[in-house]
């Protein structure tokens, strides 16, 4: 159970989250124009007469941001539309240069589906998503530039969003924080959307209400365009306590925007909320609906990649790893790619050990990431193959994979160099056992009078003696036979 109950001086009270996700689509050109959409240019560098908005310009859709909001839908298990209509959304802002944008109303590309969120105790639980619909974003005003004047950057302007919006299907700031984090994990995945947050590429407006457990929705405020995973659980923990605090002292919670202060951690008014109407929506007499062959779909929903989910399923019931790791591993799609490569032909529950331990310990320590690893993901199921057969303990690959770590050499190169490879034969450990027994003949006869748990003095001696290399399950039986 994740529902967070907020105690007030009035009894508990239940908190509502809705989200507004926008995401840019993955694409080189922007939504209606062949202006660049890549992130990082010199002020206006990347704008047409289209997203400058001049006098008689026309958009034209971009097609391949309409494949990326279908697999977007698909990936959501969403219901695509086939047949959706772009509307004017009339407003004015110094950023806006159309004076409206182009969006989608009531006919947006894609309908209803669901999310499986991951909860911080295992658990899981399906969040419904209402819509995702194709937009463009507006520019940027840039007012810390001069003393007296603001700029406006139009880089932006046009770039192709989806907004996916969700049901106010959740009850605390752990599962909002656990909506955004899988929803970026399946954009990834998809390759619709790059996902960085602290490059505007997924911004989140947060709504929040309060209410008694088992009454209507409360009023709603809509916190701006939060910009990461823990912003959106702060938020949302404030958003809520002040909403209690407005309540019980008497007050009424007026539906409106809010921003997120990210310095004290609150929130506070920018402006009362528009309604739907005051933005006169009508469909762009620019652009013809958008009518999609079921075909298109189909193509696209049979060019699907395994989403994090089904990787999860597969990974537990045919690698035999436990829902945790298999969890772990999913999360981040390189992790889960590194994974499937090191894994191919090895044991499943060995490679994630030695993916999730000691690798990850190596990179952590070393400050690296997964993609800059000195041990590639051959390399680590080279590795794992060494220990599945017998050439060396697991004991030994510590100490190959520290040096594997340090030089990039593969397990198998510096086994030969270095002459670990484990001593399987029976004569040779024989003779070590031998003289581990002829050194130690008092412990001998103890043992022999009844003290068993000396077998394991015995073990660990003929272990040091074969300097780590003796194989353990044969020391263990010749040394039964023996004593
Ligand atoms: P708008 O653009 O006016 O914000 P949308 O329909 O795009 O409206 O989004 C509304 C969002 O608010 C949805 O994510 C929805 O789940 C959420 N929401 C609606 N009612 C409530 C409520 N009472 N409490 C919290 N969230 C709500
Ligand atoms: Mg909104």
């Amino acid at each position: 159970m994740s529902n967070a109950l907020i105690k007030g001086e009035t009894g508990e009270w239940e908190i509502v989250i809705g989200l507004e996700v926008h995401a840019q689509c993955l694409s080189q050109s922007k939504l209606f124009s062949g202006a660049s959409a890549v992130f990082g240019a010199a002020p206006n560098e990347h704008v047409s007469t289209v997203d400058a908005g001049f006098p008689g310009m026309l958009p034209v859709i971009n097609g391949h941001c309409v494949s990326q909001a279908v697999k977007t839908g698909l990936g959501l298990n969403a219901k695509i539309n086939l047949h959706s209509v772009f509307e004017r959304k009339n407003y004015f802002y110094p950023d806006l240069p159309q004076g409206y944008q182009i969006s989608q109303y009531q006919h947006p590309i894609v309908g209803e589906g669901e999310i499986e969120i991951d909860l911080p105790d295992g658990s899981t639980k399906v969040i419904g998503i209402e819509r995702l619909h194709l937009e463009q974003d507006a520019g940027k005003s840039l007012h810390d530039q001069h003393p007296q004047k603001s700029f406006v950057d139009l880089n932006r302007s046009g770039n192709p969003l989806m907004e996916i919006v969700s049901k106010p299907d959740m009850r605390s700031a752990d599962e909002a924080a656990a909506y955004v984090t899988k929803l970026r994990t399946i954009l990834r995945y998809l390759g619709t959307c790059d996902g960085n947050m602290d490059e505007g590429s997924m911004r989140c407006d947060v709504n929040v209400s309060v209410r008694k457990p088992g009454d209507e929705l409360g009023t709603r405020c809509e916190i701006k365009n939060v910009n990461s995973v823990r912003f959106v659980h702060q938020a949302i923990e404030h958003e809520a306590r002040r909403q209690v605090e407005v309540i019980e002292g008497g007050g009424e919670i007026k539906q409106e925007t809010r921003l997120f202060d990210t310095k004290s951690g609150t929130t506070r008014s920018m402006r009362s909320k528009e309604d739907a109407h005051d933005y006169r929506y009508f469909p762009d007499p620019d652009l013809l609906p958008l009518v999609l062959e079921q075909s298109f779909v189909d193509a696209i929903n049979d060019n699907l990649p395994e989403l994090p989910d089904a990787k999860k399923k597969r990974f537990i019931g045919d690698l035999g790893l436990t829902p945790y790791d298999a969890g772990v591993l999913v999360a981040e799609k390189e992790r889960a790619y590194f994974y499937e490569f090191a894994v191919k032909g090895r044991d499943g529950k060995l490679v994630a050990n030695w993916l999730l331990t000691e690798l990850w310990g190596a990179l952590n320590k070393a400050e690296k990431t997964l993609s800059e690893s000195p041990v590639s993901a051959e390399q680590l199921g080279g590795l794992v193959g060494l220990i599945s057969d017998n050439t060396i303990s697991g004991r030994i690959a510590k100490d190959v994979f520290a040096e594997m770590f340090a030089t990039g050499k593969d397990a198998a190169v510096i086994v030969d160099e270095k002459g670990l490879k484990q001593v399987t034969d029976t004569g040779a450990i024989e003779k070590v056992i031998d003289e581990v027994l002829a050194a130690n003949p008092d412990k001998v006869a103890e043992y022999k009078g009844g003290k068993d748990k000396l077998f394991g003095f015995f073990v660990g001696q003929v272990m040091k003696q074969s300097g780590g290399k003796a194989n353990p399950g044969i020391v263990n039986e010749l040394l039964k036979k023996k004593l």
